[in-house]
């Protein structure tokens, strides 16, 4: 893994203590000492545009997230042992974003603690052990989680029964044949995970996976291959879990959650990261019959889950989307954004592609050479320079990843879409 350098007396000290390992954005990391909005403030006072934190759903510093944690935590905030009443008004108002059959739900403290109890909730109901996840993907840091991992580092062997599969990227395809043709290809793929999950006594218990493709690149396999995917996982007896931590919320724009985006309704779903603004909050969304067969064998209990102060946060950020329309704001927003980024395309040939769907747009570049990460780092850090930060994701880690909070406006997106065609100017030399 990379080693943070200590480049300030603060950063020393954040070596001193938590290590040099756990990892920072930038060469010379950012030490934030405010935030408004879409907006960063460093320690020189420095005004930065955010497009990339999805945790702060609805802004940074939200006034109507800060009163309601305010209030709740001078109300109560117990165990959950203990009836209160936000967490209930709570599940009342998320079932409400689901389908009739998936009417229960865990409430969890993290995206992490959500996918493993799904993985558990779905062995124990199918009584097979086999797991599809696709390549170079991230779902948590437990260690069931990390034996899953293939888009980042990580010391355990992968699972043996796991199996990751390719995830195609269909609109980078020349024809309508030639769509087909990758997504039939994709599908034998997983024919053939599947039949050796079989052949050696594994059976499948789940396909995980983030709508969004988030850590793959972002991808856009096709609704046909995910109908595929999904309708092979159920042929086998297994479950499709989608880990809405990156894609929900209406992150993608005209839907509020990720699985919508193709038609495969799924058996469980789980999610995080914006969930509370910033508060530890996750769930796992089931129907009541599988909560009934895993809760009759199992006891769950989780400390902080299904207390009030959370609780309150996350109706916030449900509060703020339903008043201002967030999720529209995100498609209109996004959709305009993904074209004007498309358009740069005709300036700098190294935009090699533009995809996505509301604030989640992923723009590929490559500079030709052997390592188009470098040449993605280099746009980060002038990005940053030029007071605009993004993230970048993908095997080749050449993805710019550009992921506001949902409350981005057109004139935000316009400063970064300037930004970005005057950073390529610099970087394309
Ligand atoms: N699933 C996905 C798709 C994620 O991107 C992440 C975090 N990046 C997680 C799960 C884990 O969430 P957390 O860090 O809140 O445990």
């Amino acid at each position: 893994p990379n080693r943070v350098t200590a480049t300030s007396p603060l950063v020393k000290r954040r070596i001193d203590t938590i290590g040099p390992y756990s990892p920072l954005f930038y060469r010379k990391p950012l030490e934030i000492v405010s935030a408004q909005g879409v907006w960063m403030v460093d320690s020189k006072h420095r005004r930065y545009l955010d497009a990339y934190n999805n945790v702060p759903h609805v802004g940074h510093s939200n006034p109507r997230v800060r009163e309601a944690v305010t209030k709740a935590l001078s109300e109560v905030n117990v165990n959950s042992r203990y009836i209160t009443r936000k967490p209930i008004e709570y599940a009342e108002r998320l079932l409400s974003f689901f389908p009739d059959e998936l009417d229960r739900m865990f409430f969890v403290n993290s995206g992490s603690e959500a996918n493993e109890l799904a993985l558990r909730i779905a062995s124990q109901s199918t009584h097979h052990t086999g797991v599809l996840i696709s390549d170079f993907s991230y779902h948590g840091n437990t260690t069931a989680l990390a034996r899953l991992t293939t888009g980042l580092e990580v010391a355990e062997d992968f699972a043996p029964y796991a199996r990751a599969i390719r995830i195609p990227d269909v609109p980078q395809c020349s024809s309508d044949g030639q769509a087909d043709e990758i997504v039939a290809q994709a599908l034998r793929s997983v024919d053939e995970a599947i039949a050796s999950l079989n052949d050696e006594g594994y059976g499948v218990s789940c396909l995980l996976i983030d709508p969004s493709f988030s850590t793959e690149g972002m991808p856009y396999p096709s609704a046909a291959y995910i109908q595929g995917l999904v309708e092979r996982v159920h042929a086998a007896g297994g479950l499709y879990i989608a880990d809405e931590v990156q894609s929900g919320f209406g992150r993608m724009g005209s839907t509020m959650w990720g699985f919508e985006q193709y038609a495969p309704e799924p058996d469980l779903v789980t999610m995080g990261k914006p969930m509370g603004n910033g508060l530890p909050i996750g769930a796992v969304v089931l129907p009541n019959g599988r909560l009934e067969e895993f809760a009759s064998r199992n006891q769950y209990f989780n400390t902080f889950a299904t207390s009030a102060v959370p609780c309150a946060a996350a109706s916030a950020v449900l509060d703020e989307m339903r008043d201002n329309d967030l999720r529209t704001q995100s498609f209109e927003v996004g959709t305009r954004l993904n074209a004007a980024l498309a358009q740069l395309q005709d300036r700098h040939q190294c935009i090699r592609s533009v995809r996505g769907s509301g604030l989640y747009i992923a723009v590929e570049v490559s500079d030709d050479s052997d390592a188009p990460g470098d040449f993605a780092g280099r746009i980060c850090e002038h990005m940053k320079d030029h007071g605009v930060l993004h993230g970048r994701v993908g095997r080749l880690d050449n993805v710019l990843k550009v992921r506001p909070p949902l409350v981005f406006t057109d004139e935000h997106a316009a400063l970064l879409v300037a930004a970005l065609d005057q950073v390529l100017d610099e970087v394309e030399g």
